[in-house]
């Protein structure tokens, strides 16, 4: 029996890793190669924050910005105790994959602290936020990093950062962070956007592999801002949600979840377990329930060698960031489980964030109806791209996506040349 190696779940290695399979294929020369492996720039800041009880708290917090060649950088501010230099490191250079993807002129960059932000009051959450935001201030603009809400973050804190740096200038700069809220320039269907964009991606993907889209039962990991939007939104679809997590726990309904009751369930709760017509099943076992589609939307390293010989799944669609480990990639690929990778899967957020972006510099709002029809053009333009590179190169999907990007990417550097 063969012995497999220790697995590696440093999410950095994981994104360099699949890098380098893409470089390998394109045959990109070597320069380009050590251009494009590491990021372009890391902040790391230590900083003060002033507690109710009037102590005085220390926090770690970071952005890296990956790649600019292609436009400014983009991508989100993560509050999580997991956050470490080399996840924001791996998460930068997935946005400027997934940018390059969906052909949005950004690059791509990543942020986060080291916090549970569920143990600070929301007047601690705003200093720290402030804060931080104050910290990154020499490196964030309009023109250069533009932050969005990632796991743990939402529309108030991009308020909360957007107000900050506004303040430093003298004047509103709506355009320095997305996913604000739609009372300072946020825009329409932003907060749906990544969950309305896994779900045309699961759809345009059932129908590139023939598998049935209406009826088919779809397991969800994580019921935050991405899992339960795209949950609800598959529902309406008409997909079967029979099973659903959150850090808490998971349930289970063979014959289908109420999305709606589980929406109104978690707002009353926190939390989905004790949600009415579900079964309580433990959190790992949800992953391997059998089912047509999987959508780890949670966190990264989810899917590991450990459980991928278990998954029964027929097609896994990752809503999360770097849910799937190269050793499991490779498992699910033997065993012919397609998985539909997350720089395509979830793009659909990075889109409305550049529609965001875009109307806030133009002083425009678009309707809501507007944002969608442009996010659906995009999102099955760019699946079918890849679709059309996975038949071609008779490769999977994932490849198929950074054999699109990475070479979106490695052209622009090529024709900017290196400074000086
Ligand atoms: P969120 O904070 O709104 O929700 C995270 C959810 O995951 C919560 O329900 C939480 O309880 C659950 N969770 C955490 N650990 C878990 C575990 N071990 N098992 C089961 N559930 C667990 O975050 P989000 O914005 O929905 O982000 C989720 C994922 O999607 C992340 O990987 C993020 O990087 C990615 N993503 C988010 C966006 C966006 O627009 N928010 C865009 C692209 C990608």
């Amino acid at each position: 029996m063969a012995i497999k190696e220790p697995e590696v779940l440093n999410p950095f290695e994981v994104a360099v890793a699949q890098f380098d399979v893409a470089a390998d294929r394109l045959k990109l020369g070597q320069d380009l190669r050590a251009i494009l492996r590491m990021p372009k720039r890391e902040v790391s800041v230590n900083f003060p924050v002033k507690m109710d009880d009037g102590s005085v708290r220390m926090f770690t917090g970071y952005r890296v910005q990956h790649n600019v060649h292609r436009g400014p950088s983009k991508g989100g501010i993560r509050y999580d105790l997991h956050v470490s230099l080399d996840e924001v490191r791996a998460l930068a250079m997935w946005m400027t994959w997934k940018c390059a993807v969906v052909n949005i002129p950004f690059g791509g960059a990543k942020g986060g602290v080291i916090v549970d932000p569920h143990d600070l009051t929301i007047g601690e959450l705003e200093r720290m936020t402030r804060r931080y935001a104050t910290e990154i201030a020499s490196v964030i603009g309009p023109e250069s990093d533009i932050p969005a809400p990632d796991v743990n973050t939402n529309p108030q804190v991009m308020a909360w950062i957007m107000d900050t740096y506004s303040m430093h200038h003298g004047y509103s700069i709506p355009a320095v962070v997305t996913g604000k809220p739609l009372a300072v320039g946020g825009s329409e269907g932003r907060m749906e956007a990544t969950g309305r964009g896994v779900a045309i991606t699961t759809r345009e993907a059932c129908h590139a592999l023939g598998m049935p889209f209406e009826g088919a039962r779809v397991v969800i990991q994580g019921f935050g801002n991405v899992g339960s939007i795209s949950a609800r939104i598959l529902h309406e679809m008409g997909c079967k949600i029979i099973g659903l997590s959150d850090i808490f726990g998971a349930v289970y309904n063979e014959s289908g979840i109420d999305v709606n009751l589980a929406l109104a369930h978690l707002k009353d709760h926190g939390r989905l377990s004790g949600l009415s017509g579900t079964t309580p099943i433990d959190g790992n076992d949800l992953l391997e329930l059998p089912c047509d589609i999987l959508i780890p939307a949670a966190l990264e390293g989810q899917l590991t060698q450990a459980n991928a010989d278990r998954i029964q799944a027929k097609l896994i669609v990752e809503a999360a960031n770097g849910p799937t480990t190269t050793e499991a990639d490779e498992i699910f690929h033997e065993r012919g489980i397609p998985v539909v990778p997350d720089i395509l899967a979830n793009a659909g957020g990075v889109t409305v964030s550049y529609f965001e972006w875009a109307q806030n510099l133009q002083h425009l709002s678009w309707a809501e109806s507007e944002v969608n029809a442009r996010l659906e053009q995009i999102m099955v333009r760019s699946f079918n791209a890849v679709n059309d590179i996975r038949k071609e190169k008779a490769c999977d999907f994932r490849l198929g996506a950074y054999l699109l990007s990475v070479s979106r990417v490695a052209e622009a550097a090529k024709v900017r040349g290196i400074y000086p």
